[in-house]
C-alpha cells in the first residue's frame, strides 16, 4: 500500500512562496519502515534464490537496519545474525530497545570491539564469521549494495514528476544513490548527511554517476546520533503542528535543514520540494533513554 505525498503547511513556507510535500515511506510497514524495507526487498529475493537460510549484517546499537533485518528474517523464514559495534553491550544489550526487539524477532548477536567492527568489509573477517555461523547472505552495514539501490529507485514514481527538489537524509548513501538514479531530468536531489565527514561524497559517486545530487553538510548536529535541545524541540513542535513524527537521527535533521534553508531563501519562489520520510521511528525509544540520562527534553511519542 502506498500513501500519497502529504503537503506540509507551515508559515515559513508560505512566506517564502514554496511548497513542501512529504513522502510517507515511514508508513510502508509497521516494523520495517522506510528505506530499510526498500533496501532489503531485492536482497531477500536474492537470498531466497540462492537458497541461503541465514542473513548476517552489521550495525550499531540503535540501528534501524538491524531492526529491519531481524524483522524481515522472521517474516521470510530466514535466521539472522547481527554483528554489533561495542563489546560492552554484551552485558547490557537487554536494556537497549532496538536490540531487545531484534532479539525477540529471532536475531542472534555477536558483539565486537570498535576496532574489530572496522574490519567489516575485510574478506578474512567475513571468512571467520563464516566458520563461526556457517553459510550466510551478507548484507553490508546500513544494507547498502547494488540491490539495495535498485530497491530505493522505487521510492520515486511517475507521480513525483512535478517536484523541483527531492530531499533525503543520508547515512551510507545508498538511498540518495537510488533517488539520483530515479529522479527526472529537471529534478535536483539534496542529501542531508546525518554524520560528519567527507568520505560520503566518494562513496555516493560509486553508485550515483549522475550530477543531479548534492550534499548539504551543515545539519548533522555534531555527528551520528548526536542531538541537542534545539533539535528535540524542533521535532516536537513539528509533530504538534503537522501530526507527522520525525526521528532524531535522520529525518528530524533533514527537515530542520530544509526549513532553515527555506528561511534563508535557498529555494526560489514557486519551488516544489519533496522530502522523503525514510522512517526510523523505532529509534525514538532508545534515544529518549539517552536524553533522560543527559537531562535533556524528551521526544514526544
Ligand atoms: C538508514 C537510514 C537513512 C540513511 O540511508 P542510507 O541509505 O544509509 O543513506 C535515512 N533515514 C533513515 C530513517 C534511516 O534509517
Amino acid at each position: 500500500m502506498k500513501a500519497e505525498n502529504q503537503e506540509i503547511h507551515l508559515p515559513p513556507l508560505k512566506k517564502a512562496k514554496v511548497s513542501l510535500w512529504i513522502k510517507r515511506e515511514d508508513l510502508l510497514h509497521p516494523q520495517i519502515s522506510g528505506n530499510k524495507y526498500r533496501k532489503l526487498k531485492y536482497n531477500i529475493l536474492e537470498a531466497q534464490k540462492k537458497r541461503v537460510k541465514r542473513l548476517l549484517t552489521f550495525g550499531g546499537a540503535f540501528s534501524n537496519h538491524i531492526a529491519a533485518t531481524a524483522y524481515a528474517g522472521k517474516l521470510y523464514g530466514l535466521s539472522t545474525v547481527g554483528v554489533i559495534r561495542g563489546e560492552e553491550l554484551a552485558s547490557s544489550w537487554r536494556e537497549n530497545p532496538t536490540l531487545m526487539q531484534a532479539y525477540e524477532n529471532g536475531m542472534e548477536f555477536k558483539f565486537v570491539s570498535r576496532q574489530q567492527f572496522r574490519l567489516k568489509n575485510e574478506p578474512e573477517f567475513i571468512e571467520k564469521l563464516k566458520s563461526e555461523f556457517g553459510a550466510f547472505y551478507l548484507l553490508p552495514e546500513g544494507g547498502t549494495n547494488p540491490l539495495a539501490i535498485k530497491g530505493c529507485e522505487e521510492i520515486i514514481s511517475d507521480a513525483d514528476r512535478d517536484y523541483d527538489y527531492i530531499c533525503v537524509a543520508v547515512g551510507t548513501g545508498g538511498t540518495i544513490s537510488g533517488m539520483s538514479n530515479a529522479a527526472f531530468s529537471h529534478q535536483k536531489v539534496l542529501g542531508f548527511p546525518a554524520l560528519k565527514g567527507n568520505f560520503l561524497q566518494e562513496d555516493i559517486c560509486k553508485f550515483a554517476p549522475r550530477e543531479n545530487w548534492k550534499l548539504i553538510e551543515n545539519y548533522h548536529f555534531g555527528g551520528y546520533a548526536k542531538v541537542d535541545e534545539n533539535l528535540v524541540n524542533f521535532i516536537n513542535d513539528f509533530k504538534k503542528e503537522t501530526e507527522i513524527p520525525l526521528d532524531p537521527i535522520y529525518t528530524g535533521k533533514m527537515m530542520y535543514g530544509i526549513l532553515d534553508m527555506v528561511n534563508k531563501g535557498f529555494f526560489r519562489e514557486n519551488s516544489r520540494i519533496l522530502a522523503v520520510h525514510t522512517g526510523g521511528l523505532q529509534g525514538i525509544k532508545g534515544m529518549n533513554e539517552n536524553l533522560k540520562k543527559k537531562n535533556l527534553p524528551l521526544l514526544c511519542v
